[in-house]
């Protein structure tokens, strides 16, 4: 197993201390880490408000230089008067004006842009050195690629962008020298449990002796049910996590367990691992975030609350430590640690996802666009629970994996999965 160039953990202690991962450019005159220009892009979601609470406790690290949003001018323009950024971005376009008229009613000097391609420039620009990327779902592709191509820090939040383009964004964040630094929770737990390596080696976990990747998951709002009860589950059902407050549609995704699907796949690209060697366990409480497995008969796990504050503030403060605001995990208290399989049969979502990384090529770039349009139809309750994967699978089957030739192929694949996937929809396919 080799993980690709530029995903190296920043744990290997350099001559100076400091562990030697670190870019270069990170550094100040004397040798110190230098503040940190962060772009927070999904700024009004979940991640993002995580981020930003990190980002307001260390004003003296930390500073939020650009902020983006799709729609919500509202709560982008309260971050704004709050963080003070450089530069505000609302996604789509048609917001332009208002976004411009109400930083300048607010009395800030905070820049307005709009559109895409206010993204991507913002994304590869100078106004940040870091990229948060916490939009939700293939949207948030092309950002990220393009602070993968301009050697930023790359905080990963955006699971559907690995799914979607996995080699085409590793092999961006090789040469673009970038620093990619996972914030899935489970790939953070990962990516910390890692041993270090030095710098400019690529990570080999297969050199380094690692057996397998064990990915932890909570079994979401379901666990435990059988498929006939879940048939009239509605969307606010699904949406209530035991454990983790997050967006909708990840929450979606938490319930069919296509979440911890999108995260093996994830996984793969991230540390280069071969589907056989990722699995997944069941782990109600989620306090172990994930395992790696090693040779000797070793496991390492990274145990916390769950709050995504924890994995933030490692890959924001990186290769350093620094407080979260998350309570301290109280193990006496715990109610002790239980593992178990996952029900493949009731949520046969896992099982798609790993027959996508299994089939290669634009296969995953498929599952990815069908899920979206079903999570999407569940949401707005025009497709009951049960039908979200029947309606993945009907668009795998009718889209055979092709070698990915460039971008513009995955691009086109993606639109064509989710064309298949309403036609199939209307059709009434199930
Ligand atoms: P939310 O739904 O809470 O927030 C989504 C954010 O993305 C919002 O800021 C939204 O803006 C913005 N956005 C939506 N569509 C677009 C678009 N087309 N262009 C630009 N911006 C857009 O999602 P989460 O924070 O829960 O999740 C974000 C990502 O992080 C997802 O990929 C998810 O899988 C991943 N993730 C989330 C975790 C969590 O705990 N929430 C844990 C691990 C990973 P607006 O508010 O204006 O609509």
């Amino acid at each position: 197993m080799r993980a690709p160039d530029g995903l190296v953990p920043t744990t290997a202690v350099g001559v100076s201390g400091v562990p030697s991962g670190a870019p270069e450019a990170l550094r100040d005159a004397a040798g110190r880490i230098a503040m940190r220009r962060i772009a927070v892009f999904g700024a009004t979601g979940s991640i993002g408000a995580s981020a930003l609470d990190v980002i307001a406790r260390h004003p003296d690290r930390f500073r939020a230089s650009v902020l983006a949003a799709h729609r919500k001018v509202d709560e982008l323009v309260a971050l704004c008067v709050r963080f003070q950024p450089d530069l505000a971005i609302i996604a789509d376009a048609s917001f332009a004006d208002a976004l411009r008229d109400r930083l300048a009613a607010a009395g800030l000097r905070t820049r307005a842009a709009a559109g895409v391609e206010a993204l991507r420039d913002a994304a590869a620009g100078e106004l940040c050195d870091t990229v948060i990327a916490a939009i939700v779902g293939a949207a948030g592709l092309d950002s990220t690629l393009a602070a993968a191509r301009a050697g930023k820090r790359l905080l990963l939040a955006n699971k559907e962008s690995v799914v979607m383009a996995g080699q085409l964004l590793m092999d961006a964040v090789r040469d673009g020298g970038a620093h990619l630094i996972p914030i899935d929770s489970e790939h953070n737990a990962i990516f910390q449990c890692l041993p270090p390596v030095a710098t400019g080696r690529r990570l080999d976990v297969a050199e380094l002796g690692v057996r397998r990747i064990l990915l932890t998951a909570s079994g979401g709002p379901f666990r435990g049910r059988r498929r006939d009860s879940l048939a009239s589950v509605t969307p606010d059902q699904a949406c209530a996590h035991p454990k983790w407050r997050m967006g909708r549609k990840i929450s979606v995704d938490s319930a069919t367990l296509m979440n911890k699907g999108l995260e093996v796949i994830e996984a793969h690209w991230l540390f280069g691992a071969p589907p056989d060697r990722i699995e997944v366990v069941v782990h109600p409480q989620s306090l172990v975030h994930s395992i790696v497995e090693y040779a000797d008969g070793s496991m390492l796990a990274q145990l916390g609350n769950p709050d995504m504050r924890t994995a933030l503030a490692h890959a924001l403060a990186s290769p350093q430590r620094v407080d979260a605001g998350v309570a301290p995990l109280d193990l006496i208290r715990s109610g002790g640690l239980q593992f178990e399989a996952p029900d493949r049969e009731t949520f046969r979502c896992l099982d798609l996802a790993y027959r996508a990384l299994t089939d290669g090529g634009t296969a995953p770039t498929v599952l990815n666009a069908a899920n979206e349009v079903a999570v999407a139809a569940f949401l707005e309750g025009t497709l009951p629970f049960l039908a979200i994967s029947d309606l993945i699978e009907a668009t795998l089957d009718a889209m055979p994996a092709e070698p990915v030739a460039d971008i513009e192929h995955l691009l086109h694949t993606d639109l064509t999965a989710r064309g298949v996937a309403q036609r199939k929809m209307r059709q009434g396919f199930c």
